[in-house]
């Protein structure tokens, strides 16, 4: 099935858009990796000591001890303040029932926390699900799986979670899918028993999903832009994705920024590198469509889809407690020998996301359109009912500005591809050449 993940110590995953289905179309059931001999640094020696001073910094940011009780559960409650806990598929922004899966409440039931090795941040919180059973907890697996569902109950949130885990699929795409699958129901669309609210259900059709099970379970195993393209009858209107990837836990209706985010990010809708939304809502949010936001997407796809990702580093104590991102040229070059600075570190963020785009170009070829990058439909033609922020909704032309303030400062062309001179100043030509024979570059 399409949003099949890969897991490693029980329920950590590599999760998003279906490394689990590449893995399975090679028959590739598990990697393990066995040895007793420590990799060598390049000056072990001076490693030590870094990591001794990062491991004392961090603990004394001032939201460390916060941190450490919550991890990203603690979004749960500042989604909700700001309108942007994603809830009944996308449709609103608020839930009514969203104290019961918060950070505040997961904090009185954690049985034990469990994190990445050798991490002195660790942010898994474990609690025993409504079967007795141990799952560990984070924002968007609790956003996606309870309030996009309408499930307010913290511990049958967590047996939708450790069902996912178990069965090997994604616990964003898992819940957005969900929701699709009950709205499309509810409008008499897709023959399913699951009304919102109900876990028992969600459980079941999660597991008729991961084994193909029916004509449900078949359907929906293709996640929801290809669902919705064989349901018909206006399915796609509430398909929340983008390049076929579902929506992670962040509703946009009113904040561009992380829409931009959602449109530009190189595996589809997710917002593993820009994510800004902390950023647009404590700034202003209502100077919409500003330049500025399209600068912070790619000050933030430099930083964590360029330099971490590349690092293969956790994003977490740089956006969450504010450690300074001079440290990592140092660790690179005392693990590894090589030296690069900061800003060369970050440069790879812009060819990491211009070869990205080339492929998918190449891809789509003819199809390909600047629409590839545009938010789902709900977000611009359904304003939220509900909330503070009843009535709002993105605006399409101003979200296009946006979307060309951004192609502009990267060096793409109004149809979302890097230029000739944009490929050269990467050193990127030879990859400019192979395009070359898909589309025609300006
Ligand atoms: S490395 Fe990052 S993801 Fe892993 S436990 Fe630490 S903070 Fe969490």
């Amino acid at each position: 099935m399409r949003f099949a993940t890969v897991i490693s110590q029980r329920g950590r995953a590599g999760g998003r858009p279906g490394m689990g289905a590449v893995m399975g179309s090679k028959n590739l059931k598990a990697v393990v990796f066995k040895g007793d001999e420590e990799p060598e640094a390049a000056d072990p020696q001076k490693l030590r000591e870094l990591g001794r001073e990062a491991y004392r910094e961090i603990a004394e940011k001032p939201n460390y001890d916060f941190w450490r009780r919550q991890g990203t559960m603690a979004t749960i409650e500042w989604c909700q303040e700001n309108s942007t806990l994603p809830t009944y598929n996308f449709r609103e922004g608020v839930f009514d029932e969203a104290d019961g899966i918060s950070g505040s409440t997961m904090e009185r039931m954690v049985v034990k926390q469990r994190g990445c090795p050798n991490c002195n941040m660790i942010c898994g919180n474990v609690i025993e699900d409504a079967e007795g059973v141990e799952s560990e907890l984070d924002y968007e697996n609790v956003a996606m799986l309870g309030s996009n569902i309408g499930i307010g109950d913290l511990k049958k949130v967590a047996v939708l979670n450790r069902v996912c885990d178990e069965l090997g699929l994604d616990t964003i795409s898992a819940g957005n899918t969900l929701g699709f699958a009950i709205e499309a129901a509810e409008k008499g669309l897709l023959d399913i028993d699951v009304t919102w609210g109900d876990h028992e259900g969600a459980r079941r059709l999660l597991e008729d999903i991961a084994y193909r099970r029916g004509d449900a379970g078949r359907l929906l195993s293709l996640g929801v832009r290809e669902a919705a393209e064989r349901l018909g009858g206006g399915a796609s209107d509430f398909a929340i994705h983008v390049k076929g990837l579902e929506c992670s836990a962040y509703d946009c209706h009113l904040c561009p920024g992380m829409a931009l985010s959602f449109g530009t990010s190189p595996i589809g809708a997710h917002h593993k590198d820009a994510w800004v939304i902390s950023w647009e809502i404590s700034s202003g949010r209502r100077a919409e469509y500003i330049p500025e936001k399209a600068d912070k997407v790619i000050e933030f796809q430099r930083i964590r889809g360029g330099m971490f990702e590349c690092l293969v580093t956790c994003r977490f104590p740089w956006i969450e407690l504010g450690f300074e991102l001079d440290w990592y040229p140092r660790f690179l070059e005392a693990a590894t020998g090589v030296s690069m600075s900061l800003d060369e570190l970050l440069t790879l963020g812009d060819r990491v996301y211009a070869l990205i785009r080339a492929f998918w170009v190449r891809e789509y070829g003819g199809e390909w359109s600047r629409r590839m990058d545009y938010p789902p439909r709900r977000w611009c033609e359904e304003p939220l009912t509900k909330g503070p922020l009843k009535g709002a909704h993105l605006e399409l032309e101003g979200y296009d500005r946006l979307l060309q303030a951004y192609y502009d400062k990267r060096g793409w062309d109004e149809r979302g591809i890097p230029t000739r001179e944009t490929f050269r100043r990467l050193g990127l030509e030879s990859e400019a050449r192979e395009l070359e024979r898909f589309v025609e570059l300006h």
